[in-house]
Order: C-alpha cells, then structure tokens, then sequence
C-alpha cells in the first residue's frame, strides 16, 4: 500500500477515536490474521469484509448499518469512506437550489417574511384538529438560513453516495415501468390513502419543490454513517418523507448488494413484486436509520413508521412521525417489521 494512503488512514483514526483505535494496522500479505475492527474477533471468517483501501476487517454483521452480503464490487470501510464524504456541499443557496431543482422564482430568501410561515402553519393546524388520524405535513424550519443548511447537508451525502436526487418514485428504462406499480397487486390489498391525505401528500411535495423542506438535517456518525436528525419539533402524524428511488422487479434486485431496497409490492405472483432502490436516485429517505428491533433500547428509538399506501391506484411508501419527536432526536424506523404488518396497524 502506497504510503500517503496510509498516512490518510492513521489521520483519520485520530480524529474519530474508536476503542480498538490502538489495534495495529495488519499486513497487506497477512489475510489470515484478520479480526473485525468493531468487535476485536476473527470468528466468521466468511463474514469477515476487508477494506480494498486500508484492509481492515469487519464483519458484515458488525457495520452499522448491517450489510446483508458481502458487496460485489469494491468496498471501503466507515473509515475510508468517511473521508470522501466529509467534503461538504458549499452553503450557497444558488448552489443548493441548482442541486435540488427547486422553482427559482418561488426561492424563499431571508426576505420571506415570518408572517407569511406562521400562517401557513395555522391553516394546516385548522385543518387537522377536525378529524383524528389525520396525516399533517411537515413544518419547515422558519428561518430560511437554517433550511438552506439542512439542504446543504442532504446534498453533501447524496454527493458522497454517488445519489442523484429526485423527490419522486423514478422508472427507468430496463426497469419496471410505471404501468407496473399497480396497488391492487399488493396480496392481501392494500390501503387506500384518503383524500385529505393524499392533498397533505400533494401540499408537502409542493413545499419542497419551493425550496420549504422539512425540518431535518443529515449528520455523520462514525458508527452508523449518515443519520438524519429532527431539525425542529416534530409532531405525531407528521409525513417526514416518501420514500422514493428506482423502481424495480425484485426478481431483478435479487443478487443486489443495496442495503436501503425497500419493498414497494408485495404480490400474489413474485414476478410481479416491486421494489424501491435509492442507490441512483433518491432523497433523505435513504438516509434514515432503522432500529435494531432485538432488543429493547433499539425498539425505544423509533419514532417513525413506514407505511404503503394505494395513492389513485399506485403504491407509494412514507415515512410518518408515530410519536411527538423533540428537536435533535435521531430518526429510526423499523426496516425488518414492514414485511409483517398491514399498514393499517400502524394507526390503531
Ligand atoms: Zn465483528
Ligand atoms: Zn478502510
């Protein structure tokens, strides 16, 4: 290994202190006395992953997040790859709307007026009190600084990721077309989101194309990589995001190495079940953490759900506040209970 690779290495170590920080480095040509960086074993050698930049080992099992096989191409550990990552997407608002595509004229500036904000959120606030389990969308955060700051740290990960961003569920061609995601394939059926929900869904999608996003902002840890916080007050109900990204056939994603595939159908036929993947295309959503739902620390984290929903005969899939969330809690929802609940338990 080239010597400036390593020294970049040895840098990195001392910013981000680990307990086994003061582990030597093994040796290019000594495979076999691997161990994993985390948990200090060699056990599981078949599970043991080394780092095509730095060769340390770890275990799938032992990342966080867990990695469900050994990836196919080449892999960098949390180390390496957090290097390139830390390169943060310039705070300049013409920036950050060119990289989100949202609607120059509409650009709120810090000339937007608290006013017209506050109103906006005591209309929705009206609205909701009428009924009960009614979905509310998001508050964006009112100072038009700190929005273009959450901005800047969605773009910094999706830069690091390789992600293009896009706010809606995309079909590619070779994919599954669009015609493909029909709800009503989904086995068993599936929740139709109501009217009112679906104009909450629609208002909160026309937010963000004006540039007023959610309160949320995307932070580093060196144990979990990009985590997403509660930039504000976060109120049960709350739609956080859609989760969006290349749709696909599962029967084509079956060998992928993608740790953030989300189910979009589940159907009768298996050809005809449908999965989300935001590895080219996507938003925050991949970005959120899912709890460790073993034990019951894990489960105390979560404080959203994921829920599909048939929207006008199409399947779509949010990420919804199931608790009040303060301002700087860490999101997580439940990546393992989806497959197991009808989405309509999650509201009763
Ligand atoms: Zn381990
Ligand atoms: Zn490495």
């Amino acid at each position: 290994m080239a010597s400036p690779t390593t020294k970049m290495v040895l840098r990195r170590r001392t910013q981000a202190p680990k307990p086994l920080a003061e582990a030597p480095i093994i040796d290019d040509e000594d495979y076999g006395d691997a161990y994993c960086e985390r948990c200090g074993s060699g056990d599981y050698a078949a599970e043991l992953l080394l780092c095509d930049k730095c060769d340390r080992g770890f275990h799938l099992f032992c990342l966080r997040p867990i990695l469900v096989s050994v990836p196919k191409g080449s892999w960098l550990c949390p180390c390496c790859s957090n290097h390139k990552k830390l390169r943060s997407f310039p705070l300049v608002q013409t920036k950050i709307v060119d990289f989100f595509r949202i609607q120059r004229s509409t650009v709120p500036t810090k000339k937007l007026s608290q006013d017209s904000q506050k109103k906006r959120k005591r209309s929705s606030t009206l609205v909701v009190s009428k009924k009960r389990r009614k979905l509310l969308p998001f508050n964006p955060s009112e100072d038009p600084t700190r929005r273009l700051e959450q901005m800047a740290s969605l773009a910094t990960a999706l830069m690091a990721t390789g992600t293009e961003f896009n706010n809606e569920l995309t079909y590619m061609p070779g994919m599954a077309p669009r015609s493909a995601n029909r709800a009503a394939l989904e086995q068993g059926g599936m929740q139709v989101l109501s009217k009112e929900d679906t104009e909450t869904l629609n208002s909160c999608k026309s937010m963000m194309e004006r540039g007023e996003w959610p309160p949320l902002m995307v932070v580093f840890d060196s144990q979990e990589g990009f985590t997403v916080e509660a930039d504000r007050f976060i109120k049960d109900l709350t739609i956080i995001t859609e989760y969006v990204g290349d749709v696909d056939y599962l029967k084509n994603r079956e060998n992928d190495d993608g740790d953030s595939m989300m189910t979009l159908i589940s159907a009768a036929d298996p050809s005809q079940s449908l999965v989300i993947c935001p590895d080219k295309h996507g938003n925050i959503a991949r970005f959120i953490n899912g709890i460790n739902n073993h034990t019951p620390d894990g489960k105390k984290k979560q404080n959203l759900k994921c829920v599909r929903f048939d929207v006008n005969g199409e399947c779509r899939v949010l990420l919804i506040a199931n608790r009040d969330i303060p301002k700087g809690e860490r999101l997580y929802y439940d990546y393992n209970g989806y497959e197991h609940e009808y989405p309509t338990e999650h509201f009763v």
